[in-house]
């Protein structure tokens, strides 16, 4: 691997053609994974033409989860994908927006830093936008690969595309690769794939400057050899170049073998002159045995705000199919919305499930609906993993039924409850932005021995990212831990209580933080494999 520490790192720019939501997170991520899995070393990047500073403050519904790095920062949930797939450390210069690009230059601009030049798209924020691409080009880095998102021909992605183009001219046309990602469907009436979306969308690349290097195109079937061709022909790449992405019912981790199948790796190698190593993927080839050849069958209930709509809980669903894979299980996830429980009630829509999760969460719709989900797991036994609210919501649960403390809430949702349990965050207190202003990012924690947590990582401190600003109440700690409730762990002075157990629950553990942001395939997050180990448990 040492052999290419002192190369000059090359630029991967992938882009997004035809329609949105092709999957450009996964493919790069997916492209980052192959790379690694030829002993380079890799950054990603992704570029965001939205004015939002961030996703943080953006509703999940617009824009699915938000993904929490360690550094704190609040990004694009296909940075998920990245961590998932790839071991290149992600920070804030992994995600910007183009409010971040517009913010940085205007205030240079009050800064007087442009010496009374007018300040202009092209060159000030074109510039800006490649200072950020090349912060990640530092030494000992083989490859940065920036996903652009956004679609060819919107508005909003034209400065992106433009210092892409300019990118090239700087550091030469031979240390970067365009890779357009780009979507071939299938006309049911005509019996055919159409490969003109594709030609109008690399028309577009083409007509501000950027001849892609390799396509990878979306579809339901595959190419023949006469699309293959038609497709290198009319949009000017190799044929080798023309490569083909179909649809993967499966699992999202079958992407990079059918891009390795196509010589992806291999193309990117020689076209951008890498020394790389043969690729080794055997870790991922046991993924796969592991996903086809189950040993057991669960099902688990995920209570939530958001339950209609998947990517609002990414990195969860995610972070349980990891969990299924360390315990040879196949798990059938329920999303369930928590509203729907208030009307219908627990038992209704709950009976029959091995584990019951209830995620993070903000605002008050369909609180009492956890609260029932959560009551409902702790009377029956059944194993309940609670993150960040749905932690909050089960001390909420314990206080009411089992302590005995009426009308107990967070002060979130009920600012005059005689018993807030869950309370503001002192440090929060005088916070009044919205944006960027949470307990946020890695925040080290001290387990308590024999506890489920304390034996699910094997270890006395952890490190896990947060993003919440209400917090356990100390003053209810003795009263609750006299009743049963077992704190299971807290940050390194004591002070906030990080996990609580049952003593009297086969598994029953809620974290205020969020785990799920550190699960990968290869690796299963301790606390999610230890759920679904006791979902298995109480199955059979
Ligand atoms: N709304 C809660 C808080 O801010 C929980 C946040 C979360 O679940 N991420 O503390």
């Amino acid at each position: 691997m040492g052999k290419n520490t002192t190369a000059m790192t090359k630029h991967i720019f992938v882009t997004g053609g035809v329609v949105s939501s092709l999957g450009k997170g996964l493919t790069s991520a997916s492209i980052g994974m192959l790379l690694e899995h030829r002993g380079l070393s890799v950054r990603m990047q992704k570029l965001d033409p939205y004015i939002n500073v961030d996703p943080g403050t953006m509703s999940p519904y617009q824009h699915g989860e938000v993904y929490v790095l360690d550094d704190g920062s609040e990004t694009d949930l296909d940075l998920g994908h990245y961590e998932r797939f790839t071991n290149s450390p992600l920070t804030r210069d992994s995600n910007y927006t183009t409010g971040q690009i517009y913010q940085s230059v205007i205030n240079k601009e009050r800064r007087g830093e442009f010496l009374g030049k007018t300040v202009q798209v092209i060159p000030h924020i074109t510039n800006e936008i490649k200072s950020v691409i090349a912060k990640l080009a530092e030494p000992g880095v083989n490859v940065v690969i920036t996903e652009i998102g956004g679609t060819a021909g919107d508005i909003e992605s034209q400065p992106f595309l433009e210092a892409i183009r300019q990118f090239a001219l700087d550091v030469g046309k031979e240390n970067c690769l365009y890779i357009h990602l780009t979507l071939v469907p299938y006309l049911k009436a005509a019996s055919e794939l159409k490969t003109k979306p594709t030609q109008h969308s690399v028309g577009q690349l083409r007509g501000i400057g950027i001849q892609p290097d390799v396509l990878i195109c979306r579809t339901e079937r595959s190419l023949s050899q006469d699309d293959r061709q038609k497709i290198a022909l009319f949009c000017n790449v190799p044929l080798r170049a023309v490569i083909e992405e179909k649809d993967k019912d499966f699992s999202i981790y079958e992407v990079p073998f059918s891009l390795v199948e196509n010589g992806l790796d291999q193309l990117i190698v020689d076209q951008l002159k890498l020394h790389a190593d043969p690729l080794d993927i055997d870790d991922w080839h046991e993924l796969m045995r592991r996903l086809r050849n189950p040993e057991h069958e669960i099902s688990i209930a995920v209570v939530g705000k958001y339950a209609e709509h998947r990517d609002a809980y990414k990195s969860i669903y995610e972070a349980i199919d990891h969990a299924g894979i360390a315990n040879r299980t196949q798990i059938r996830i329920q999303p369930i919305q928590s509203e729907q429980i208030e009307q219908e009630g627990a038992q209704r829509l709950l009976a029959g499930y091995d584990g019951i999760l209830v995620p993070g969460g903000f605002g008050e719709r369909g609180i009492e609906g956890k609260v029932q989900a959560i009551e409902y797991a702790r009377v029956r036994g059944i194993p309940f993993l609670g993150i960040c609210l749905g932690m909050q919501c089960a001390v909420i649960e314990f206080a009411r039924n089992v302590v005995g403390l009426a009308g107990a809430h967070s002060s979130e949702f009920d600012k005059n409850t005689p018993h807030p349990v869950i309370c503001l965050l002192d440090e929060q207190k005088s916070v009044v932005d919205k944006g960027g202003t949470m307990r946020l990012g890695a925040q080290t924690a001290k387990l308590t021995a024999g506890t489920h947590a304390h034996e699910c990582y094997g270890r006395d401190t952890i490190t896990e990212r947060h993003r919440h600003r209400y917090e356990f109440n100390n003053v209810y700690r003795q009263q609750f831990e006299a009743n049963g409730l077992v704190i299971a762990g807290t940050n390194i002075d004591g002070s906030l209580v990080e996990v609580v157990e049952l003593a009297d629950h086969p598994w029953f553990v809620a974290v205020q933080f969020h785990p799920e942001f550190k699960s990968k395939p290869t690796l299963a997050q301790p606390l999610f494999a230890g759920f679904v180990e006791a979902a298995v448990v109480r199955h059979m």
